[in-house]
């Protein structure tokens, strides 16, 4: 069986709606497809194992609200464990002995707070400016780096890092990743010859972490971004096909994602499946701020905040915004006509049949069909049933 799933998800009660989508999509990718759906949980290893049992506890529950449960049973599993620690232990070592994770001598650019540590050659990279999600701004006034956190400009150090490399020939492994929608392949390749071409450091030493590991005998703090990274491994079986559901805006996590899958688990069939972000545009609500327990409070019920989710499914597009009245025509819809739904779901769909059938604009149109009190046909219903949970 396929398997659906996401970037691994900080486990955080109070996070804003908006990163419920993620889920939401993958939901309804795992119900047609009749996959799967695993949700891997971001906690690393926690410095207080009582508060993050209590945060999954909660975000668990905030999945049961929205209706999220997948086509058969939703499975979690965290990057917290003792097991999940062995088997980063088991990849790096891995990694070093195919001669991927090296010790060398380099100029590294770090900023103050610690959470910049990057390669100097790397930064006169463009692309490292638009990767989504980067550290990294440029000055306006003299052009030179600063972080977005700390605001302070970078300073050089040369020293000894253990760094990440992939091996030219794994960029051919593009063509067996399918792309959905495929119109974001080109912005793929951009990244994955990023990365190709730059090291990526994997260890820290100004700001440690509590990842330490021993390579080679020398003693190396991780970066949490390199440690969760290696989880398509640790939940997929050997040669799953795996679908990987991200929002455009982590694209650069989820290529790397995929290029170290590639290279420790070459079976692993991946698919990506890219959806737009989200934006609210406000008026009279803060909406743009809720977050998930004001939104479901806002919304009264799961069908209406899965409704206003759906809006977003506006496939091939980077972002999509909604205006926040449109939960109070949606509310509004439920008020006066009562949703017919449809028991079962169509026949097992592919990927770019979802896309063509479940999207904002048939959304969209069938909520007018309903406003105006019109007959849905099967097919409207049973896309219904699948927005609505
Ligand atoms: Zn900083």
């Amino acid at each position: 069986m396929s398997k659906v799933v996401t970037l691994p998800i900080k486990p955080t009660y109070n996070n804003s709606f908006l990163k419920l989508f993620t889920p939401f999509v993958a939901d309804l990718i795992s119900k047609v497809l009749k996959s799967g759906l695993t949700i891997m949980l971001n906690t690393h290893i926690p410095s207080r194992r009582d508060r993050i049992t209590e945060d999954i506890k909660k975000y668990k529950k905030v999945l049961k609200k929205i209706n999220i449960r997948g086509f058969s049973k939703l499975s979690f599993q965290t990057d917290g464990s003792k097991k999940y620690q062995n088997f980063v232990s088991k990849q790096l070592e891995c990694l070093f002995e195919k001669g991927l994770v090296k010790f060398e001598n380099k100029i590294i650019l770090l900023c103050e707070c610690g959470k910049v540590e990057i390669l100097k050659e790397a930064v006169g990279d463009v692309l490292v400016y638009k990767k989504r999600k980067s550290l990294l701004i440029q000055d306006k006034k003299d052009g030179s780096s600063k972080c977005s956190l700390c605001s302070s400009k970078l300073k050089e150090k040369e020293e000894i890092v253990a760094i990440l490399k992939f091996p030219d020939s794994k960029y051919s492994n593009l063509t067996e990743t399918n792309i959905y929608p495929n119109i974001f392949i080109k912005e793929i390749i951009g990244i994955y010859k990023w990365y190709l071409s730059h090291g990526t450091v994997i260890s820290r030493s100004h700001k440690k972490t509590n990842l330490t590991f021993q390579i080679d005998n020398k003693s190396i703090s991780l970066d949490t971004d390199f440690w969760w990274s290696l989880y398509l491994g640790y939940i997929a079986q050997k040669d799953q096909q795996i679908y990987l559901v991200t929002g455009q805006a982590s694209l650069n996590h989820a290529t790397r994602v995929i290029l170290i899958c590639s290279v420790l688990f070459p079976k692993i069939k991946i698919e990506l499946v890219i959806h737009p972000v989200i934006r609210i545009n406000d008026s009279k609500s803060n909406m743009s701020e809720y977050t998930v327990d004001e939104y479901l409070t806002a919304c009264g019920n799961t069908k209406i905040a899965r409704a206003f989710l759906s809006l977003g499914l506006h496939w091939g597009h980077s972002s999509i915004k909604i205006p926040s009245t449109d939960l109070f025509f949606i509310q509004k819809m439920f008020e006066f006509k009562k949703i017919q739904s449809h028991k079962n779901l169509e026949e097992k769909a592919n990927m770019d049949s979802l896309i063509k059938k479940v999207n904002r604009r048939l959304i969209l149109i069938l909520f007018k069909k309903i406003r105006q009190g019109k007959t849905l046909t099967k097919n409207e219903r049973q896309t219904m049933n699948l927005i609505l949970g």
